[in-house]
């Protein structure tokens, strides 16, 4: 069993630490926020009173954290106190550019390095169940799968560094434009006076499937589970969506690719989110096209 350092223990790394606790692994933990960092406490994570306290004697470091410039300030903090050698695994979603910035520290200081975001959300980090996409060196990934193997179902090697930020940030552009779609669809269906169901059992066998419709159908009624059925309590809060596709529209520019429908849809929830709708699901998007109507 390893000996492994959580930085960001929130929504998502304070479950994610705890799978780690459940599988044998010895787990000490950094947060700034001292009522997270005891509420990890009670799953068996041991408290640091600063990273280089966690990360000393380490032999993975593993960080959760909002944004590309935490990630930064706290693999700085990491790689002055980690042995040479150490896997450094961020499973934050941040932009390309950070992550690769990172990976290049790590590879300065002498360590393997992984970028490795999620998909799953706090459902599937609690349950154990989370997606990995992992970008970075074959001998990084090799080291890092078991220890990812601990806290989700599948872990996939995208290529070398970045490449699991990409990953992420391309499927959830594609998960903002085909919610949008699907929204429109029911909204115009509800005009057209076709019942939900109706546009359902169509367009779930049929070319229109996707997972928006399938898995998280916007309105309530066909998949009992999906947020449409609990008031749009996330599951995927839109200012999560917000950040992703805003971090798909960044990458779009730097690499001179053209994603018009990606741009629109980052437009969409920017007004979504404006409108106060930040801590509710994505999925509620539709309210505003039957407002628009
Ligand atoms: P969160 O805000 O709940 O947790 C982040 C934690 O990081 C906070 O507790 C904060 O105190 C801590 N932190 C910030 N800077 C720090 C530092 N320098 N050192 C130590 N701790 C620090 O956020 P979350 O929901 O857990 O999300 C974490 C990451 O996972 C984000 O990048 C997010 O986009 C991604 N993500 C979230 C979800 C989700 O459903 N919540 C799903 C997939 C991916």
């Amino acid at each position: 069993m390893a000996r492994i350092a959580f930085i960001g223990l929130g929504n998502m790394g304070g479950p994610m630490a705890a799978n780690l606790v459940k599988a044998g692994h010895e787990v000490l933990g950094f947060d700034l926020a001292a009522s997270v960092l005891k509420a990890a406490e009670a799953s068996g994570v041991k408290p640091a009173s600063h990273v280089s306290q966690a990360v000393k004697d380490a032999e993975i470091v593993i960080s959760m954290l909002p944004q590309g410039r935490h990630v930064l300030t706290a693999w700085t903090d990491i790689l002055q106190s980690t042995a040479q050698d150490t896997l450094v695994i961020d499973c934050s979603t941040i932009d390309v550019e950070s992550s690769r910035k990172a990976h290049e520290m790590a590879k300065a200081a002498g360590c393997l390095s992984l970028d490795a975001p999620v998909s799953g959300g706090t459902g599937g980090a609690s349950a154990g169940t989370l997606t990995f996409m992992a970008g970075g060196s074959d001998e990084a990934f090799l080291k890092g799968k078991p220890i990812l193997e601990a806290m989700g179902k599948k872990i996939v090697h995208c290529g070398e560094a970045g490449a699991g930020q990409a990953a992420k940030i391309c499927n959830n552009m594609i998960l903002g434009i085909s919610m949008v779609g699907v929204c429109e669809a029911f909204v115009l269906a509800e005009k057209l006076g076709l019942s939900h169901q109706a546009l359902f059992d169509v367009a779930s066998t049929s070319s229109g499937q996707c997972w928006s419709i399938n898995t998280y159908c916007p309105v309530p009624g066909p998949v009992p589970t999906s947020p449409a059925n609990n008031g749009y309590k996330p599951g995927f809060a839109a200012a999560l969506m917000l950040k992703d596709l805003k971090l798909s529209q960044e990458a779009a520019l730097a690499s001179g690719a053209s994603t018009p429908m990606g741009a629109e849809a980052a437009q969409l929830f920017a007004l979504f989110e404006k409108q106060g709708n930040g801590g509710r699901d994505f999925s509620a998007i539709i309210e505003m096209f039957r407002e628009k109507a």
